[in-house]
């Protein structure tokens, strides 16, 4: 049986986006509440009955938000630039090496407006 999960997760920070046209409101200093959808998949072993333990989804999770959490993105580290296409791939990286069954990050400026990444 092949499955896919996900866990979601939040954190609070503020961006400006540079590449955004002179006057538009994004390339001025603002903040969001920021959520993101973590997503895992393979085959579930019959005898286990799950995937992996969202538990260990929050493990992985857990120092990257720390990283982001009430911090100004412009000044992380491959995150000058932090529209949701180019944070959605920067989580991607940072959590494929603890999390080699991710499958995709989705990343949620607002509760409207939603990028997915998914490694290519
Ligand atoms: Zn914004």
């Amino acid at each position: 049986m092949r499955v896919k999960l996900s866990k979601t997760f939040s954190f609070e920070a503020a961006h400006d986006l540079p590449t955004f046209p002179d006057g538009h409101k994004c390339r001025r200093l603002h903040g969001h509440s920021f959520k993101f959808d973590v997503v895992v998949e393979g085959e579930v072993a019959p005898e286990k009955g799950y995937l992996i333990d969202y538990g260990d989804i929050k493990v992985a999770a857990a120092p990257i938000i720390k990283q982001l959490d009430h911090y100004y993105l412009n000044d992380i580290e491959g995150l000058a630039n932090p529209t949701s296409e180019v944070l959605a791939k920067w989580l991607y990286g940072k959590l494929k090496p603890a999390l080699p069954m991710l499958s995709a990050i989705v990343v949620y400026e607002t509760c409207t407006s939603m990028c997915e990444y998914s490694g290519h």
